[in-house]
């Protein structure tokens, strides 16, 4: 069952029980009242019996003449016993009449009762008179006040069941409005595919729930569409890049080929090979490295390593760069981690300040942040153009100031994902001309 036809269901059944209990109420109220009311009634027969039967010694002719019309004018189906309150035998015939010893001990004792059986509703008073004290009984069944009974019965049933039904319709009208965005969003993310994700973005007007989830999704959806950017482009440049170093080879081998050559000719030949070899090597390296980080960290073997411990051994492999370092409190920036992977994130960050700077001092200055250890590596070199910026953590993006620079763009992209890895991040501030400083924030255990 679709949830907005739940709904709908759920919103009728409270509305039934709610008026089913109202209409109740109001019937029983009814019922009551027109039973007071017929009692009003019986007891004003019961008086003019009495008076018909008693007091005719005891008036003017013309005053009893109006008792006469009076009591002649009869209830439906009334009946009356009039019986001497002393004469046993009379009483006992009276206890089918009165078939609450209760009562019958009431009536005795000179109370008014009222009492039903089936249809016909029952007054009894004790009327005592000169002639001696008398029970007097009337009854009579409320044919208007049963009709009355039916009719409200009849009408609170019909309001009931078109209420309801119409209750129902517009539950299911309103819900299906509520839960339109819904649908519409069932069908965005149906026709969501990796190819397709530029197209248009659910709506998302307003500040309610739904709203937050299309919000939600349209986040999701433009994470996915830069995480395929990315790997597009990933594999564009990473084609691109492995092709270079091999044209290269093949253009040289070929042009050394076409005629004879020197020695010195041919090892020149071998050389621009070697450098294009060792260049395609490197790019692999770091590839294979970057694919590495991809798989479950969570599975790879990992101790306590303390950052500051290994910046300086990583440092040793920079031999004749000046490397100034501040590590206040040496030794007290442990975390968790895997160690060959924070070499080589460090060397890449290092390598690439002294790369960058043409072998400028490279300052590195370890602190504490908020909840983090904060390793800066600041260099004086040809910094980072503006626009490049926001790209330079991106597998192969180089800036466009480093031409005349060895490199394939992917240790940076490496140290930023191992850096993660560790649950830290990264971040960088580069002026072109001026030098780059990058942190590296590593969250305290
Ligand atoms: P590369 O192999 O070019 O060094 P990286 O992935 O290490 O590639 O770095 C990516 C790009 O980031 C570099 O090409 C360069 O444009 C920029 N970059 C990184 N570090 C520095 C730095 N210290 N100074 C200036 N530019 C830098």
């Amino acid at each position: 069952m679709r949830i907005r036809t739940k709904i709908a269901l759920i919103y009728t059944q409270l509305t039934f029980f709610v008026m089913l209990w109202a209409f109740a109420f109001v019937y029983i109220l009814m019922i009551r009242n027109t039973e007071e009311v017929f009692y009003d009634l019986l007891w004003k027969r019961a008086m003019i019996t009495a008076h018909y039967n008693f007091e005719k010694d005891e008036m003017t002719e013309s005053a009893y003449q109006d008792v006469v019309e009076r009591y002649n004018q009869k209830l439906m189906g009334e009946s009356h016993e009039i019986i001497n309150a002393h004469d046993f035998y009379e009483i006992d015939s009276l206890k089918n009449m009165i078939p609450n010893e209760n009562d019958l001990q009431m009536l005795l004792n000179g109370k008014t009762i009222e009492y039903r059986m089936g249809d016909r509703q029952y007054l009894g008073v004790y009327y005592p008179d000169n002639e001696g004290d008398f029970l007097v009984i009337v009854s009579a069944h409320d044919t208007q006040g049963a009709e009355s009974a039916k009719n409200l019965l009849k009408l609170l049933t019909i309001i009931l069941i078109i209420t309801t039904i119409f209750v129902y319709m517009i539950g299911e009208f309103y819900a299906k409005k509520i839960f339109s965005p819904i649908v519409k969003i069932i069908k965005n993310v149906k026709s969501i595919t990796a190819s397709n994700l530029k197209s248009d973005l659910i709506e998302e007007k307003g500040n309610d729930e739904l709203s937050e989830l299309s919000r939600t999704f349209n986040d999701m959806i433009l994470r996915l569409r830069d995480a395929f950017e990315m790997q597009n482009s990933f594999i564009r440049n990473a084609s691109h890049e492995l092709r270079n170093p091999l044209t290269a080879i093949i253009g040289e081998t070929e042009i050394t080929l076409n005629k004879e050559r020197t020695p010195k000719e041919y090892i020149e030949t071998l050389e621009t090979i070697q450098y294009e070899f060792e260049r395609l090597n490197n790019m692999i390296r770091d590839l294979l490295s970057l694919a590495q980080t991809g798989y479950d960290f969570s599975r790879v073997d990992k101790k306590q390593v303390d950052l500051s411990k290994v910046v300086e051994k990583t440092c040793y492999n920079f031999k004749g760069a000046e490397i100034n370092m501040d590590i206040p409190e040496y030794g007290k920036y442990e975390i968790t981690g895997v160690e060959s992977l924070l070499v080589h994130a460090f060397t890449n960050v290092i390598g690439n300040a002294i790369k960058f700077s043409k072998g400028q001092p490279v300052d590195i200055k370890f602190s504490r942040e908020d909840n983090n250890y904060k390793i800066s590596v600041t260099d004086k070199g040809i910094g980072i153009p503006y626009r490049d910026i926001k790209n330079i953590f991106q597998p192969f993006y180089r800036a466009g100031n480093t031409a005349t620079y060895k490199g394939t763009g992917i240790g940076l992209a490496l140290s930023y994902k191992i850096v993660d890895l560790h649950n830290g991040k990264m971040e960088v501030e580069s002026e072109e001309g001026n030098g780059t400083t990058f942190h590296m924030f590593f969250r305290i255990n």
